[in-house]
């Protein structure tokens, strides 16, 4: 049975935050040079700022500690002051659940920006043979309206920051032991192979090229070699096809690309994931062939819901592999996981294993993915539903901010 741990005793949404009550700044999520830069502002000698910063990098990324008193090699002058202006708390967790298929789902609490809300999102962890791959936000909400998507029908409440996105990483490790105790010598520190961590998946809420600058900064601190150390080939970043953004995904990430595709003619797909109105499926396509580093040892991913009569068809599964000539691709088929109030129904399953054949004959890998952690309504994609429903949060629309610099 899946059971629920409630890790905190709070209240199910806080009032906004009185004006001019804002927390202390966070060094989570900074790149390097804008945390030397931060502690020189702070008082930190310029001279002493870069070596100062691979410390304290050290104690976060690879130490994972949550707090200043623990960075032991940092003199007490220096974690004092720290203390007094930053913070490097982990945000507030209040549930975390586990399936009995070992899934993992914790709901966060973010405080406000601005005179904002405090927000919530959820993260999923789903362990598997050899692999354990954590799905995270980028937004809460979505601009998009993707009609068999429950985030679809939420609004964008606001952008993620770099410290919130890499966050949900940072608990996840805490919670499933890939930190180091704090008591334990520098010596005992989780070899990558061994940590149950090993994938990341963007493929939470939320349109992450739509948030790009602050998942760039996230991700490429999760990369990090002398930090938390996940190969960019164990991260995917899921588009529903930003295509302006694609080729900056690929030369300024580096991670591997995820297109939800989930229609092979324009005509469904405009419905499907209205985006493609704007950057139709010809373009899209074109900037896949164009992603930079492609081969067939790293192929994008398009993933395709199976919808009930609607694009599961074998003429749809042709249509696929037309679409897909010459492109290095793997097919990531996936049950539709319905909500209240969906149209639409998952294909049935002979109808879905039919799909796969054809695609598979055709020489495309195409698993299916199989649905986890159903009893703790775990679903990738469809984060949130769950706690939403019982707690009816009360949105600010916030488009306009989320928008703001990317000409959208
Ligand atoms: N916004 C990004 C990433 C998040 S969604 C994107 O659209 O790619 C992650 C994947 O789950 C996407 O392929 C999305 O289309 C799919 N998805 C969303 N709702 C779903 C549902 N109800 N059932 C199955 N897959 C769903
Ligand atoms: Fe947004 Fe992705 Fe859902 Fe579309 S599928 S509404 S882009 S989260």
């Amino acid at each position: 049975m899946s059971h629920t741990i409630d890790l905190l005793n709070i209240a199910p949404q806080d009032a906004p935050r009185p004006a001019g009550n804002e927390p202390r700044p966070t060094l989570i999520g900074l790149s390097r040079p804008e945390l030397a830069r931060t502690l020189v502002e702070a008082g930190v000698a310029e001279r002493q700022a870069r070596m100062r910063a691979s410390q304290i990098w050290h104690w976060l990324y690879v130490r994972g500690v949550s707090d200043f008193a623990a960075m032991a090699n940092i003199s007490r002058d220096l974690r004092a002051l720290l203390e007094e202006k930053f913070t490097i708390a982990r945000p507030q967790i209040v549930a975390e659940q586990i399936s009995e298929d070992g899934t993992r789902k914790w709901l966060m609490r973010f405080p406000p920006r601005g005179a904002g809300r405090p927000v919530e999102i959820e993260t999923v962890y789903i362990p598997e043979e050899g692999r354990g791959t954590l799905c995270i936000s980028s937004q809460v909400g979505c601009t998009l309206t993707c009609s068999f998507c429950h985030t679809g029908t939420q609004k964008l409440v606001r952008n993620l920051t770099s410290e919130e996105i890499l966050s949900q990483l940072l608990v996840a490790r805490d919670r499933l032991g890939d930190f180091p105790d704090a008591e334990t010598p520098a010596g005992a520190i989780v070899p990558s192979d061994g940590r149950k961590v090993s994938n990341l998946v963007m493929m939470g809420m939320g349109e992450p090229l739509y948030n790009f600058d602050a998942v760039k900064e996230a991700l490429l601190i999760a990369a990090d070699g002398d930090g938390l150390s996940l190969s960019k080939r164990r991260i995917t970043l899921s588009t529903s096809g930003v295509v302006p953004f694609i080729p900056r995904a690929g030369t300024e990430i580096g991670s591997m690309l995820a297109i939800s595709l989930h229609a092979v003619t324009d005509e469904l797909r405009d419905v499907l994931v209205p985006i493609n109105k704007k950057y139709p499926l010809a373009e899209l396509m074109q900037a896949c062939r164009d992603y930079p580093g492609l081969s067939n040892a790293r192929r994008i991913t398009f993933e395709y819901v199976m919808l009930k009569g609607v694009n599961d068809s074998l003429a749809d599964a042709k249509g696929l592999v037309r679409l897909l000539k010459g492109i290095p691709a793997k097919i990531n088929l996936i049950p539709f996981n319905p909500w209240p109030g969906s149209n639409y129904e998952c294909s049935d399953w002979e109808t879905i294993e039919r799909f796969a054949d054809f695609v598979n004959d055709n020489g495309y890998a195409s698993p299916i993915r199989t649905p986890r952690g159903r009893d703790i309504l775990a679903a990738c994609g469809q984060l949130k539903s769950e706690s939403e429903r019982m707690r009816k949060v009360d949105r600010m629309a916030l488009e306009a901010m989320m928008i703001a610099g990317h000409g959208e």
